[in-house]
């Protein structure tokens, strides 16, 4: 292959990858640990009928960061100020990343959000009580929000699996990433800190999804 012919073919494939890069990305959304309360619970950590008050909306539509927060305590170490999003949800679920779960003493599954069937418990404790949850505490699986529309555009469908590619200095794929749809979502891929920190993820920061091979 001669030069000129090499400089075609790089072009070419910097242009194929450019295409890709802009029908297929996705932002970053970096989750630290946090907590969703069942109106019972908040009820018992924050006094009867409290209602949570809004710090920042989050990206998804509706859903936003509260100012209160609880300390989450596991059998070995605990957090303090751990944030609760709202609105309330049907149970208790506690998010933490797979290091939290170390320093906290407890063995939490990969599980999607609001599975928590064989999941481990933690006592969540607010101003005004404590509660011991029996189970509850998930690291969550890694998954992309989307609305049907781009689902469509995507050529996916809600529960597919898919892999992601990432950019910058720490590059990588990340495999089985859940695809989640709903029109109550917005476009936005959701990694928790560990996951974050190991490719150099920031929120924002864009990504591509490949086929699955
Ligand atoms: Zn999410």
């Amino acid at each position: 292959m001669d030069k000129e012919e090499l400089i075609k073919l790089v072009t070419r494939r910097v242009i194929e990858k450019m295409k890709d890069y802009d029908t297929h990305k996705v932002p970053i959304g970096v989750s630290n640990r946090h907590v969703h309360v069942s109106r019972q619970d908040l009820d018992i950590l924050y006094g009867k009928d409290y209602e949570l008050t809004r710090k920042g909306d989050l990206k998804q539509p509706g859903q936003f960061a509260s100012n209160e927060t609880v300390t989450i305590r596991g059998p070995k170490g605990e957090f303090e100020r751990v944030r609760i999003l709202g609105p309330v949800r049907k149970q208790s679920q506690v998010e933490v990343s797979k290091t939290d779960s170390f320093r906290l003493g407890i063995r939490p599954l990969i599980k999607e959000s609001g599975d928590l069937t064989g999941t481990p418990g933690l006592d969540l404790i607010g101003p005004k009580g404590i509660v011991s949850l029996s189970s509850g505490a998930i690291v969550a699986l890694r998954h992309i929000h989307m609305t049907p529309a781009q689902a469509d555009a995507f050529g996916l469908k809600d529960k597919d699996m898919v892999e992601v590619e990432t950019f910058g200095e720490r590059r990588g794929v990340f495999g089985d990433v859940l695809v989640r749809v709903s029109d109550q979502f917005a476009l936005e891929m959701h990694v928790d800190v560990d996951e974050a920190n190991a490719f150099s993820l920031s929120n924002g920061d864009h990504v591509i999804i490949r086929k699955e091979r």
